[in-house]
């Protein structure tokens, strides 16, 4: 058949419009579907039928009848193909392969003794290889690996700089591509976590409506992701988020940026190396059971650490005037020792009209929102360039 570019492109469309449709909405029957998407009854029955031979959709049961013949209801195969999705962290790289739906089918953990950029590939290389060879037989196989990595990120996926690893223009998704064949999706590990918190994180219902939010990641050290519209804000050069660079002391302790008095030192684990502490531990998983146990250093340490990221986070929304911000990272699960005084220290400094009906929320997939981020961020592509047949 004959067919203009238009007429291809406007199919494309269509066909990525129903799938859609079916993943977030299902079970539907065609005429559902037709009567959802305003799409007539035999371009819904063409695209079904690529959608089924394709093996991203699958007929199910019998739905309820409006009289007549009860029609079969569709649902997505949300196990049509697998991605992987990892985290690269200061101290260990985690990762998931994971349906297309987010739904974890293996995790893996290598610890990082060294951060020389050929010893971390080899590394991430391992856990790759490893999660490959779990995934179960699918139509489509992998389709995508995603990374989160802890430092600025340009649009060809090389890291730029990533200060807590001591890289410089480190080229990963092109290395990652040679070696292995597959598309690879490099971001910020905040950005890919604001990712993984609104589209595995939420119920449907708060995903179809939050539109923007600002996820703090704050562990090593502090970085936003921020959602604006639906859509990540990336700023001009992709750079946006460095939020735990903004200065809250203007004569504070020297940072490794080159500034002073930066948000992270007080916010983030760097705190617990201030002059005078003599922490019992420099990482929030050790200091834990101290802080369970009443140990009063810790404690305080956490009261102070609330209070600094209520101040950071009340800047961040007199400025940004989100609907939803999360709290995610290792800080995260010092949730009950620094959340009173966090939500103190906001209340006293955002602004009334700010803060009315904003959501703070604590992250809810933990540790894997990054991980899980950047596994949606490898399955988008995916999903979004389903093949058209002709
Ligand atoms: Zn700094």
């Amino acid at each position: 058949m004959n067919v203009t570019g238009d007429q291809a492109l406007v199919k494309k469309l269509n066909k990525s419009i129903v799938l859609e449709r079916i993943r977030l909405h299902a079970p539907l029957s065609r005429a559902q579907l037709s009567s959802q998407t305003g799409l007539n009854k035999a371009t819904i029955s063409n695209l079904v039928a690529e959608l089924i031979a394709e093996g991203l959709v699958y007929e199910t049961g019998l739905g309820e009848s409006s009289g007549g013949r009860k029609p079969l209801m569709l649902l997505f195969n949300s196990r049509a193909g697998f991605v992987i999705g990892i985290e690269v962290s200061v101290q260990y790289i985690q990762g998931a392969l994971t349906d297309l739906a987010g739904a974890i089918e293996t995790e893996l953990t290598l610890p990082l003794s060294q951060h020389d950029p050929a010893f971390v590939m080899e590394q991430i290389l391992k856990l790759i290889r490893q999660l490959m060879q779990a995934a179960p037989p699918s139509p489509h196989d992998i389709v995508g690996i995603g990374l989160g990595v802890p430092g600025m990120v340009d649009e060809s996926g090389t890291v730029l700089f990533a200060p807590n690893l001591g890289w410089g223009e480190v080229p990963l998704r092109q290395q990652l591509e040679t070696e292995l064949g597959l598309p690879v999706v490099v971001d910020n590990e905040a950005n890919a976590g604001a990712q993984g918190e609104l589209y595995y994180g939420m119920d449907g219902e708060h995903r179809q409506l939050v539109r923007d939010l600002v996820y703090i990641s704050a562990g090593s050290g502090i970085g936003a992701g921020i959602m604006i519209d639906g859509k990540p804000y990336q700023g001009a050069w992709g750079y946006a988020g460095e939020t735990g660079h903004m200065t809250i002391d203007w004569n504070g302790r020297s940072c490794s940026c080159g500034s002073r008095g930066c948000w992270e030192l007080y916010a983030s684990e760097k705190a617990y190396t201030a002059p005078a502490l003599a922490l019992p531990a420099y990482r929030t998983a050790e200091l834990l059971p101290f802080a369970r146990h009443g140990d009063a250093n810790t404690l305080s340490v956490f009261q102070d650490i609330g209070q600094y990221l209520g101040v950071g986070i009340a800047n961040i929304v007199n400025s940004l005037n989100p609907e939803m911000l999360i709290i995610g990272g290792p800080l995260a699960e010092a949730r009950p020792w620094l959340e009173q005084r966090m939500r103190e220290a906001i209340d006293q400094r955002a602004l009334p009209y700010h803060r009315r009906q904003l959501q703070i929320r604590f992250s809810t997939l933990g540790s894997r929102s990054t991980m899980l981020g950047a596994a949606y961020a490898a399955t988008a592509p995916f999903l979004g360039r389903v093949r058209v047949s002709m």
